[in-house]
């Protein structure tokens, strides 16, 4: 079976959902090979990778990866994808501009966004602002494709997990931009957004920095993230890191819950693939509403306290 190339995500040694929903795919598709980028690999992460189907982790602990810019990854898995069938980065801000970066450096093409593979690496991917789905194939060279998280639930098979060292030399243009200080952000008690099964996202209907708890409310019955329009972090009701779309993150969970968000094109640029969507608005034309599986017309402050209220219970 041919090698399929899955760039680890890791916070602090731990691997993160979506490096093993990535192995999982990968799986699908040929032989799974982890690739590790930076010092910090442990017993614990080998134990995981191979847990999720890893066949072989190529582990390059160089610090000078992490040191500098997204270049080094890039220049480290150019090498590696000289003998593999495909590439698989997450299709975060960091992992998209690496999947370019590799694309121009193998000569190849690069699909970014994917929420499904199949054989022969043809992707599904949503393009302008989530309007229109189309199936892509890379059709020169080592296929690069940067896959959404949440778009594959991970199931556990074990690989070998075989180890093997990487030493890789960088060039001066990878060194460009380094790294003077990492500032560590508090990790609250909710998931990250863009990891998160469950995202509910409010927008300028909550009305207010304060009625954000209502939103905050049901995302902690549900265990979810908390998302945000742009209305609402322009406003400075929500921080600018919660919000998602086209200027924002892009999040693509099992469910989504939009309270008082009129559905612009930019918004759904970041969450329209999502498996479910449910929308909460007053407004029975708000275009939310042609994108939900769901929706409840009413207002938000009554819907979603109600909503919190059921969910509590059945918990
Ligand atoms: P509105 O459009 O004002 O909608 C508010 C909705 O709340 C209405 O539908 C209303 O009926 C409903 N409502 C009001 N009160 C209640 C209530 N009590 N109960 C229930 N419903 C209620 N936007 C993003 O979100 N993310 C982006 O990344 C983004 N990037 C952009 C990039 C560019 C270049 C541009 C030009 C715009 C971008 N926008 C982005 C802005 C986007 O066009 C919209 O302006 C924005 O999404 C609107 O936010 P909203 O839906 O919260 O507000």
């Amino acid at each position: 079976m041919s090698e399929i190339l899955v760039l680890v995500e890791q916070v602090e040694g731990e691997v993160k959902k979506v490096t093993l929903e990535l192995l999982t795919l990968a799986r699908t598709l040929g032989t799974p090979a982890a690739v590790w980028a930076g010092p910090g690999f442990t017993p614990e992460a080998k134990a995981r990778l191979a847990e999720y189907g890893a066949e072989k982790i190529y582990v390059a602990a160089s610090s000078d990866i992490v040191d500098y810019v997204v270049a080094p990854k890039a220049e480290l898995l150019a090498q590696l994808a000289t003998s593999a069938d495909a590439v698989l980065v997450a299709a975060t801000a960091e992992g998209k501009e690496i999947a370019g970066r590799l694309a121009i450096k193998t000569d190849s093409g690069v699909i970014t966004d994917a929420v499904g593979l199949s054989e022969g690496f043809v992707a599904d991917q949503s393009i302008f602002g989530g309007g229109i789905n189309v199936h892509a194939k890379v059709r020169k060279g080592t296929p690069v494709i940067a896959v959404r998280p949440n778009s594959t639930a991970p199931v556990a098979s074990a690989g070998a997990g075989a180890e093997e060292e990487v030493s890789v030399t960088l060039s001066d243009a990878a060194k460009a931009t380094r790294v003077v200080e990492r500032v560590k952000q508090e990790k609250g008690a909710r998931p990250e957004l863009t990891e998160a099964a469950i995202v509910v996202s409010g927008g300028r209907g909550v009305g207010s920095a304060e009625n954000f708890s209502v939103i905050e409310g049901l995302a902690d019955a549900l265990g979810a993230a908390v998302g945000a329009s742009r209305a609402a972090t322009d406003a400075g009701w929500y921080p600018h890191q919660f919000q998602v779309g086209q200027t924002g993150k892009t999040v693509s969970p099992q469910l989504y819950i939009a309270a008082g968000i009129s559905g612009a094109i930019q918004h759904r640029a970041g969450m329209q693939t999502a498996k479910t969507i449910v929308a909460i608005n007053k407004d029975p034309e708000a275009p939310i509403f042609e994108l939900a599986d769901y929706g409840v017309v009413g207002d938000l402050h009554q819907v979603v306290p109600q909503l919190t209220e059921e969910v509590q219970k059945r918990k």
